[in-house]
């Protein structure tokens, strides 16, 4: 439990203890000594022997008190401090704050470092499990909503850009009829990886939002970026050239609508995502495999030249 220095103190302060029994009794047998040989006056005699026992009684007592606080202080910094650490993370976890992690520097003994590595990788696996979608491996709905409300935040502080990507399936419920809900499983993989591979930056979010939608989160993008990202997306998804027999165009497509925050602050999480999902259902009611970004989605303007006869 202690390390050595520790272990050695506690011996030292153990030691101590019968030596000084010793002297006391070494003292007690001296005065009794002389007392008996030289005849001196029988009360100086004892008084002398009560004094030097008191004094040798009183520096053990201190020498154990100040080795008794030595192992009380390196407990409380090796084993309550960390103790603490570990509780007020488990705390912080069990609140949902799932990022919260046990600071190793903080743990210095062995067997309990051992058991905070093990904390970490559960919350690492706890995270994981909240956090990440598990069909198709990119961010989950709780992980999109987490984040679009951090970034609306700091685009308002910042006066950055946000844009936002909602993103459909089309015709997804033929796509399952036809091939089967494991195939749709699969279609809904690749589109995953899609996503993943055609965002640039690091900070951008992919998430399946639910069921065939996913939701895409742009920060520091404005509307014309957030067109281009959109438009590199739908290319791809047809580029996978996914075969779906009762679609018009004969392969799966996205419709996807667009709205970026505006340049003035104090933008809400629940209107850019109202003004995304408006824009996609006019992509949808528009003819499907398009892009409508949120200003024109009033008057269905599309773009992303979907061939003529998907738009009926
Ligand atoms: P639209 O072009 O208007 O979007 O039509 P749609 O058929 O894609 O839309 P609809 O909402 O009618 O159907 C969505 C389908 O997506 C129905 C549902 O069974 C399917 N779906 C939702 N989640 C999953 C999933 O996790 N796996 C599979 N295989 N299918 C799913
Ligand atoms: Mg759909
Ligand atoms: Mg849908």
């Amino acid at each position: 439990m202690l390390n050595l220095r520790g272990k050695l103190m506690v011996l030292v302060g153990i030691a101590m203890l019968p030596l000084f029994c010793l002297l006391v009794l070494e003292s007690a047998s001296r005065y009794s000594l002389a007392f008996h040989t030289t005849g001196l006056a029988g009360e100086s005699a004892v008084q002398d022997a009560r004094h030097e026992i008191a004094i040798i009684l009183a520096v053990a007592l201190l020498a154990f008190g100040i080795a008794i606080s030595v192992v009380g202080w390196l407990a409380e910094l090796r084993v309550l401090q960390p103790m603490r650490h570990l509780a007020a993370t488990a705390s912080r976890l069990s609140r949902g704050e799932l990022d919260a992690r046990v600071d190793l520097d903080k743990i210095p003994m062995k067997e309990m470092h051992i058991f905070a590595t093990t904390f970490n990788g559960m919350a690492n696996s706890l995270q994981q499990l909240a956090l990440v979608d598990g069909l198709t491996g990119i961010s989950n709905r709780r992980q999109f909503d987490r984040s679009i409300g951090s970034e609306v935040v700091r685009a308002n502080r910042m006066n950055g850009g946000l844009a936002l990507l909602m993103i459909d399936v089309d015709s997804f419920k033929a796509f399952n009829d036809h091939y089967g809900h494991d195939a749709g499983d699969g279609c809904l993989r690749r589109i995953a990886a899609t996503l993943r591979a055609t965002l640039q930056r690091p900070t951008d979010l992919a998430a399946r939002y639910g069921g065939e939608e996913f939701a895409v989160l742009l920060p520091d993008t404005d509307e014309q970026g957030a067109l281009v990202v959109a438009n590199a997306i739908r290319a791809a998804v047809r580029g996978s050239a996914i075969p779906h027999e009762n679609s018009a165009s004969g392969i799966v497509t996205v419709s996807i609508g667009v709205a970026a925050l505006p340049s003035t602050p104090s933008a809400d999480v629940k209107t850019l995502i109202e003004r995304a999902d408006r824009a996609l259902y006019a992509a949808k009611e528009s003819g499907r495999d398009r892009i409508v970004v949120s200003d024109e989605a009033a008057n269905a303007e599309a773009f992303g030249g979907a061939p003529k006869n998907e738009n009926a």
